[in-house]
């Protein structure tokens, strides 16, 4: 069993999906869990999931691309739990268009929800992990940030550009201590993907060899491990979680 006893957790988008499974996970696994979502509502009934577990749990509302209430959720994480020793960088967006057709407000939705987010998030959780001189943080990318796809330009900037984040904070944290990583997740069944077209799905899962499509909860098995002592010696990587769709 992994151990987190006692660790402080903020996950963002924490309201449903991966991050929702992320939360659940790392309560199961003894961390205190803070979870913010622009969406309140679903932040407050993970968070109730959260202390049915023992654990204690914040809910705030907080749009991540927002600097100014990104600084307001820190402070109340803080002056609840003290301090950061996880976080978990996961609200996202898609904003899917052929891009020749890509309106610039759906790049900049999608880069500033996905990428700035993790920009402003890192920022106030290095301050204070640099302090401790320990801290993980664990960044949701996508195999779309390593492949590209049609549609996603946007999209696959942002992930992209969150590994670039991941590598580049890796080597500056190092001396403190901290650790940076990202996940890769592939096609998980959560309400982001529930959406696309059957014959997309139907090709998705015809690439998987694995032959299934990922749930959310293997999505926090990883981010477990990633923010366990089991994985105290790996900084700086991208792993990718996909049934084997990128090899
Ligand atoms: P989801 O849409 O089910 O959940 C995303 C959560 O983020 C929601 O609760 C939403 O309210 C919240 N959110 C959106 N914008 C926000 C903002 N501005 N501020 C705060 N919260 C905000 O999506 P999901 O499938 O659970 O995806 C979670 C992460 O995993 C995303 O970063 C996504 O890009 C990534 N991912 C998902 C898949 C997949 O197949 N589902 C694959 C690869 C990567």
């Amino acid at each position: 069993m992994i151990s987190l006893d006692d660790k402080k957790a903020l996950v963002t988008g924490g309201g449903r999906g991966i991050g929702k499974a992320i939360a659940l996970r790392l309560a199961e696994a003894g961390c205190d869990v803070g979870l913010c979502d622009i969406d309140l509502a679903t932040a407050e009934e993970t968070a109730r999931l959260v202390e049915e577990k023992g654990r204690a749990a914040l809910a705030v509302g907080c749009d991540v691309s927002d600097g100014a209430e990104v600084g307001s959720m820190f402070k109340a994480f803080t002056e609840k739990f003290g301090g950061v020793d996880i976080l978990v960088n996961n609200a996202g967006i898609t904003r899917d268009a052929l891009f020749i057709r890509m309106k610039e407000a759906d790049w900049d939705a999608v880069l500033s929800v996905n990428l700035k987010s993790a920009y402003l998030c890192c920022k106030e959780a290095s301050r204070l992990m640099m302090k401790a001189r320990s801290g993980k943080i664990i960044n949701i990318s996508s195999v779309i940030g390593l492949t590209g796809n049609i549609g996603q330009a946007n999209y696959a900037s942002s992930k992209a550009g969150l590994i670039g984040l991941t590598k580049s904070l890796a080597r500056e944290l190092a001396a403190r201590n901290v650790t940076v990583n990202a996940i890769a997740p592939g096609y998980i069944q959560t309400a982001m993907t529930d959406n696309l077209p059957d014959e997309e799905k139907e090709k998705f899962l015809s690439l998987i060899p694995l032959k299934r499509l990922g749930t959310p909860l293997d999505i926090a098995n990883s981010v477990l491990f990633l923010a366990s002592p089991l994985a105290d010696y790996i900084t700086g990587k991208v792993l990718t979680v996909d049934g084997g769709f990128v090899i």
